[in-house]
């Protein structure tokens, strides 16, 4: 359902200048629209816009998660090292894993990734093949001791992570399971209207049989990837070797990404080593067979933003802006203009949009640098001058396109334009 909110009662500190730290767009654009504020090195404060933005990606993902069949559990944060000494990774992580004793010198670490904590899980509670197969999955802030935390949520040391992890009764199940969550991962950043590509990539601590990447198109990306002209190959640098196609189809061109999600294909990895089993219908042992998926939720409303910004600010992708209409009264003493304003606010939040109005009694230049700063798609705005001739200005933020429309015009257009089409069907 939508939601209506006043301007003069959010948290919304936007700053003219340019931050000084911020090296890269996404964190420039999140510390000037007030999204963002750091607290330490990688470590940031959700201010109340960037909050929403957050629950957006949040949302989306948990519905298709929900779809594709997989369930949602929440684990703990903080693991124990017996559990990881079980896998060996206490000894192979390194120094991205933050460990601490409890108060009877236990030691634990920060979850950067949950492998341990949910094969324990399912090695306790699932006995037969019967109860096969599982996807479980956590949305969660996960912590790691990056060595360079950097460009903000981009790549930060506490972060929001979706992990997911299928058990299955055997390959075949298991490849199932992948390309499930594969399908799911098309959908979630189609939805989010993002410009996206799915590579092939190593599989890194992680560890696994295969794995792929979904990378966000920006050339302000840290990941380089390759694509072949003629078939669907797409691989990181790292995985891909020589500049042309494996698969004898001509050319390779080089862009530039963002991964915002990873699909592993584990087999019996951590099944194996931590020594879960289930009885196959033949009666037999057997260890399940596993994947692991994750999406980076914080660094997807960053990539959105290296990907959709102009010299002004942020164009938010619709699905992901924090409010889909921005209704800009532009004098706040003319009692015509904000009757007007409100009831187009009103009028649109009972329609279930989400509306943010600009109540605030600021020069009409301050509203619109903020309003662009901030990028909502829909700007309204409501002056004496138009409203003379009984019209508003409905604003685009993307192409900057101005449509003068009466008031009733201006509910049926942004109904139109904004209002989220019912989700489709899996095809
Ligand atoms: P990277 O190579 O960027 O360090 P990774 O391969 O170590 O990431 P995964 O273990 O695949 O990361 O984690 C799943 C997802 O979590 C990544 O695809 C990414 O979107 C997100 N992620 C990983 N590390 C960070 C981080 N430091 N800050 C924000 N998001 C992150
Ligand atoms: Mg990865």
């Amino acid at each position: 359902m939508g939601e209506g909110v006043r301007y003069s009662k959010l948290l919304i500190p936007t700053l003219r200048e340019e931050p000084g730290e911020a090296e890269v767009v996404s964190h420039r654009l999140m510390i000037r629209a007030g999204m963002i504020r750091k607290v330490a090195a990688g470590i940031y404060t959700y201010l109340p816009l960037g909050l929403r933005v957050i629950r957006k990606v949040e949302n989306i993902v948990r519905e298709e998660m929900n779809r594709a069949g997989a369930q949602e559990l929440l684990m703990p944060m903080v693991q124990p090292s017996e559990l990881w000494n079980e896998t060996g990774r206490w000894g192979e992580y390194g120094k991205e894993l933050l460990r601490f004793k409890d108060r009877g010198e236990r030691e634990f670490c920060l979850g950067p990734t949950h492998e341990e904590v949910v094969t324990d899980l399912v090695r306790a509670e699932v006995k037969s093949y019967r109860q096969l197969p599982q996807i479980l999955y956590q949305i969660q802030t996960k912590f790691r001791d990056e060595i360079r935390p950097r460009f903000g949520l981009m790549r930060g040391r506490e972060f929001l992570m979706k992990d997911a992890y299928s058990f299955d009764r055997d390959e075949e199940g298991a490849k199932t399971s992948y390309d499930t969550m594969c399908r799911a991962y098309h959908r979630i950043f189609e939805r989010c209207g993002l410009t996206f590509k799915p590579v092939e990539a190593e599989s890194g601590v992680i560890g696994g049989i295969f794995s792929q990447e979904f990378m966000v198109l920006a050339e302000t990306g840290e990941d380089s990837l390759v694509a072949c002209h003629a078939c669907d190959y797409a691989a990181n640098v790292e995985k891909a070797n020589g500049d042309s196609c494996p698969r004898g189809h001509g050319p390779l061109s080089t862009h530039r990404g963002i991964e915002v999600g990873h699909i592993f294909m584990l087999g019996t990895k951590y099944s194996r080593a931590m020594k879960a089993v289930f009885l196959d219908n033949n009666g037999k042992e057997a260890h399940p067979v596993m994947g692991c998926y994750g999406i980076g939720i914080s660094r997807t409303a960053a990539a959105a933003i290296e990907q959709n910004h102009d010299a002004k600010g942020i164009l938010w992708p619709l699905p992901l802006a924090p409010y889909q209409v921005h209704v800009i009264p532009v004098n706040d003493k003319s009692e015509r203009v904000m009757i007007t304003a409100e009831l187009i606010y009103g009028t649109l939040s009972n329609l279930g949009l989400d509306v943010l109005i600009d109540d605030r009694s600021e020069r009409p230049g301050v509203k619109f640098n903020d309003a662009d700063l901030i990028g909502i798609p829909y700007q309204i705005i409501v002056g004496d001058k138009n409203l003379a001739e009984g019209r508003v200005e409905l604003k685009d933020r993307r192409d900057g396109k101005i449509t003068k429309v009466t008031t009733e015009e201006v509910i049926d257009l942004v109904k139109k334009l904004a209002l989220p089409p019912p989700p489709q069907a899996e095809s």
